[in-house]
């Protein structure tokens, strides 16, 4: 399949990738509107619980959380990861010129679902990037949150939504709920070396950084229930 430049691909959070996943983004964006925590607020939500069935679907039991639930979840669908430096120039050049700190990109063309991640980072970071692509691919096919997105006027608003919401998509997978719950209460049991975030971040093979957002948005989420 030609990747060419007519191609649409939407860009990752650029460096620090995990750090934009609450502050950044609403700096990038300016101020933020009712309109924008409303809805992150809303579709965070929605594709939590679309991980969360994600995994029960998959039977997915053990963690760190791999790739594999993903591509059973998109069944039929043929998976591509592509390394960024095995691209042509030309497509490099493409790519990079629509955004130069992009780390990730994806691209579904019928029953293929392209993810090019840049593979010089960290291993937890390519991890975070490529979930963070899922989470875009997701978007892409619930016509739902598509409309939504469409009916918000401003560009720049849109993509702080879509882009929080994607970072938010891929905390989740790769440190969804209940495998947070089931680190707490092995660390209550047996305590650990290491603070918790940081154990926890290795367990889910996952930043520091990330760690502490996702842990941070999990405590929050449990206080509002
Ligand atoms: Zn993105």
């Amino acid at each position: 399949m030609p990747l060419d430049q007519t191609v649409v691909f939407r860009k990752a959070t650029s460096f620090p990738s995990v750090l934009r996943q609450n502050s950044a983004h609403q700096s990038m964006y300016g101020r933020t509107t009712r309109t924008y925590r409303r809805k992150v607020k809303k579709w965070r939500e929605h594709f939590n619980d679309l991980v969360i069935d994600i995994l029960k679907q998959t039977n997915t039991r053990n963690y760190p959380v791999m790739f594999r639930p993903l591509a059973q979840y998109f069944d039929g669908f043929n998976i591509h990861y592509v390394k960024l430096n095995t691209l042509p120039d030309g497509i490099l050049s493409s790519l990079h010129k629509k955004d130069e700190e992009a780390e990730g990109w994806h691209l579904v063309d019928g029953k293929d679902i392209y993810i090019i991640y840049n593979s010089e980072t960290s291993e937890k970071r390519q991890r975070f990037t490529i979930a963070h692509e899922w989470g875009h691919i997701c978007q892409q096919f619930d016509e739902e949150f598509k409309a939504d997105m469409e009916s918000i006027a401003s560009d720049e608003e849109r993509n702080a939504i879509i882009e929080s919401v994607a970072n938010h998509f891929a905390g989740c997978y790769l440190a969804p709920d209940p495998f947070i719950a089931r680190e707490l209460t092995i660390y209550k049991t047996h305590g650990g070396f290491m603070p918790l975030e940081m154990e926890m971040a290795n367990s889910f093979n996952v930043s520091f950084q990330c760690m502490e957002i996702r842990y941070t948005n999990y405590q929050r989420q449990r206080v509002q229930q």
